[in-house]
């Protein structure tokens, strides 16, 4: 099990993620990335994500999912 990030619901805001600060595994980045309608996204590690789900909680837009 592994957490995915539904892009379009995700603020992509490194400032106020608590996913991105309280990931145990540090599994989460913030990437900028030209391509993005935000000019950045959130991006999960799957190599280091245990499926914890810690950040499903964290997540203030609500679009983590483990699965
Ligand atoms: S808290 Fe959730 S919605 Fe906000 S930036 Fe982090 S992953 Fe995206
Ligand atoms: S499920 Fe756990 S290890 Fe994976 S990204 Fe979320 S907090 Fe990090």
């Amino acid at each position: 099990m592994k957490a995915f990030i539904e892009k379009n619901k995700c603020a992509s805001d490194s400032r106020i993620c608590k996913p991105l600060k309280e990931c145990p595994q540090k599994a989460i980045s913030w990437v900028e990335d030209d391509d993005e309608p935000l000019g950045s996204r959130m991006e999960i590690d799957e190599n280091l994500c245990d499926g914890c789900g810690i950040c499903v909680d964290l997540c203030c837009g609500h679009c983590i999912e483990i699965k």
